[in-house]
Formats: C-alpha cells, sequence, structure tokens
C-alpha cells in the first residue's frame, strides 16, 4: 500500500476510535423540513433552509427561467465574462436591505470570508475574533497573515482588554464575529462591539449567515434593537434565501476593492446565473412576507418553552451533551422515532461540547415540534449533564 494511502487510513482510524469520523448520507430533501434517507421518510430538524424557500415555487420558478434563457453555468470569473447582469440587481437588493451603499456576491459564504479578511488585512495587522466564530473567519484571518486572537465567547470585556493591550502594536485591526452564532444559535452583542471597535479604530465585521432572512424582520443581526454601525456585513444566500453564494454588504469604496482584489472573487468562477435569480425572488418574499419571516424564530421558541430551555434568539437551539458517542446515540434514538436531529461534534464545536444542534423552519407542524420536545425530555435530557 502506497504511504499516502497509509497516512488516511491511519488518520481515519484514529478519528474513528474517538467517534470524530464522519460518513456521508444520501439525503433527498422532499417537500418543506422533510427529508427521504436509506427510503425513509424523516422530518428534519437540521437544514438551514429556514424559510423553506429552496422549494418555494416562486424561488424555483426563477432558476428555471434563468437556466433556460442563460444556462447553466457562468463559464468565467465576473472579472472577465461571467459578470451577467442578474449579480448587480441582487447586488443592489442586498445592499437596500442592509442599508450600505453596495454588496459583493462571492461563490459561497466560505469564499466570501476568506476573501474579505485576506483583502483587508496583512502580516502588520490583528484580527480579533471571538472564540466561537465560524471556520471560514478563523480561516480568512490564517490566510491573511495577521496576527489572530481570540476573545471568550460574547465578552466584550474580553475584547476590550484584548485590543487595549494589543492594538497598538498594529497599523490596522478587525473585530470578527458571528452575528447569530451557527451551533449556539446566541447573537452577537452587535452594538456593544460596534462601540468598541469605533473606540480603537477596528473594523467590525459581522457574519449574519444565520441572520439574514430570520432576524430582525428579515435585515439581519445589524438591525436588532435598532441599527448598529456595521462596516462589514457578510453572509450567504444558502441558508434562509434558500439558494447558493456568500455575499458581502459594505461602502462603495470597500467593495470597489473586494472587487479588484479579493482572491476568492478574482480567481473563481462567477456563479451560475440561476442562482443569482433565485436570490432575488427569495429576497422579494423575505421583503414581503412578515408572517412568514417571524415564523422560525416563534417555532424554536415553542420548544425552548416547551423544555423550559433558554429561550431561542434565533432560529437554532442547542442540547449540549458533552461526549460526542452519547451525542450519537441520542440523535439515532430520535431517527428511530422520525426526527432528523444532527450529532454535532469538534472539531466543529469545542472539545467536550458535542451536542444536538437543531433548526427551526417556517414549515415545521407545531404537533411534532411537541411531540419532539417530549421525546427529549423524556429520554435524552435525563441523560445530558
Ligand atoms: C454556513 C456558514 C458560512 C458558510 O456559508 P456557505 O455559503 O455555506 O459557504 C459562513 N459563516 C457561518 C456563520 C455559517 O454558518
Amino acid at each position: 500500500m502506497s504511504s499516502l494511502d497509509t497516512f488516511a487510513l491511519e488518520k481515519l482510524a484514529a478519528l474513528e476510535a474517538r467517534h470524530l469520523r464522519r460518513t456521508l448520507q444520501d439525503s433527498t430533501r422532499a417537500d418543506g423540513p422533510w427529508i427521504i434517507r436509506n427510503g425513509v421518510r424523516l422530518l428534519s430538524f437540521s437544514c438551514n433552509d429556514y424559510l423553506n424557500l429552496a422549494q418555494h415555487p416562486a424561488v424555483r420558478d426563477a432558476a428555471i427561467k434563468a437556466i433556460r434563457e442563460h444556462g447553466v453555468g457562468a463559464g468565467a470569473s465576473r472579472l472577465v465574462t461571467g459578470n451577467h447582469p442578474l449579480f448587480a440587481e441582487l447586488e443592489m437588493r442586498l445592499a437596500r436591505l442592509k442599508g450600505t451603499e453596495a454588496a459583493c456576491v462571492f461563490g459561497s459564504g466560505y469564499l466570501a470570508n476568506l476573501g474579505i479578511i485576506s483583502t483587508l488585512m496583512g502580516k502588520n495587522d490583528l484580527v480579533l475574533m471571538d472564540e466561537l466564530s465560524h471556520s471560514c473567519i478563523l480561516a480568512g484571518a490564517d490566510l491573511s497573515g495577521a496576527t489572530a486572537l481570540t476573545f471568550r465567547h460574547n465578552d466584550v470585556n474580553h475584547a476590550a482588554a484584548l485590543l487595549q493591550q494589543h492594538r497598538g502594536q498594529h497599523r490596522h485591526a478587525l473585530l470578527a464575529t458571528d452575528g447569530v452564532f451557527s451551533m449556539d444559535g446566541d447573537l452577537a452583542p452587535v452594538h456593544a462591539l460596534a462601540t468598541l471597535a469605533k473606540q480603537y479604530d477596528a473594523w467590525l465585521l459581522t457574519d449574519d449567515a444565520h441572520g439574514i432572512g430570520v432576524v430582525a424582520g428579515g435585515r439581519g443581526s445589524t438591525f436588532v434593537n435598532g441599527v448598529a454601525d456595521v462596516p462589514l456585513q457578510m453572509g450567504t444566500l444558502s441558508k434562509a434565501i434558500g439558494s447558493y453564494g456568500g455575499y458581502l454588504c459594505a461602502s462603495q469604496s470597500v467593495i470597489d476593492l473586494i472587487k479588484t482584489r479579493a482572491r476568492t472573487f478574482v480567481y473563481s468562477t462567477g456563479l451560475p446565473p440561476a442562482s443569482a435569480a433565485a436570490a432575488i425572488a427569495a429576497l422579494n418574499i423575505i421583503e414581503t412576507d412578515p408572517d412568514l419571516v417571524a415564523a422560525p424564530l416563534r417555532k424554536a421558541q415553542s420548544f425552548t418553552r416547551a423544555l423550559n430551555l433558554r429561550e431561542a434568539e434565533s432560529p437554532i437551539v442547542p442540547i449540549v451533551m458533552g461526549d460526542a458517542e452519547k451525542t450519537l446515540l441520542a440523535s439515532r434514538l430520535l431517527e428511530d422515532e422520525g426526527f432528523l436531529v444532527a450529532a454535532i461534534r469538534p472539531p466543529t464545536v469545542p472539545p467536550g461540547t458535542s451536542r444536538l444542534r437543531l433548526t427551526f423552519t417556517a414549515a415545521h407542524p407545531d404537533d411534532q415540534i411537541q411531540r419532539l420536545a417530549r421525546l427529549i425530555g423524556e429520554r435524552i435530557l435525563p441523560r445530558a449533564p
């Protein structure tokens, strides 16, 4: 056997022994939050399609129409020939929703953060991140070559202490956080971070992958309890928007720089026009249907109330089990009862905090939410720490 295969097999065996190996399972998304796995229909609490827009007739039709008219792939980077006019329309719509001068659409949310952070930050600079920030913020900071530090989760005083200590040694500073934390569902203290950023001339970046479409009337975490001053609002088109792609909303000058210099924008093919068309159709719905936009959080709160958990602040609810194996067993128990609830393990979450992560969508039936809460209350929570 080659040394390469030996390397791969040994790595896999070591992960397996710690219950951290991951495997793909065929999953066919049926209607709304239902999914088919191994021929079984399960109610999924693990999709980020919060508004079920991936299957909405108007969103589908927009994508199909775009494919018929323009074909499938963009054919090149947007800076060469891949800049379909639908992108300008989509960027205008995103900027309007977020209250910024301009926007830039990327291939994905992950690519957006890699490109944004590595364009704005360099080796003499400081990136200060919440410790629970998404993997792509950490990866962007790594790629930038800047000094990267983390502050304790949502601890503005710790962030202030680190800025006080380190800001002076660096030319520029970026303060980065998830707006809605992807594995915890809590909100960042965006207003306090904005004030802190101003005080130290740091640039605030919020990753609103789980905020757009579902928090603050769909406008996202910047707009909770009044508008916060967030110069860099990024996010994804792949969750509540139901399509695919990532975005940054910012001032015209920042967007112009990103479109000229961000490597993941310049050297990567533009999104398929159908993804842009679908996203525009989804934004039409989000901007005109406040009841739909409010539904996922309302459903999550009915679940946290039923179990006396801390009230949900977003459609994401974690049930921290601690141990990876115990979490996998809990997930299998729920699957036997017809529910798909993914077990989230390290390194997606810190060691010792393996958890069930539930996401609620507008279309989850209320009686099923109550049945799931009863099952978890009777058969899983007694075994959690
Ligand atoms: C999902 C997610 C991303 C990545 O977005 P994609 O479009 O799926 O690449 C980035 N940040 C956070 C917080 C996320 O949850």
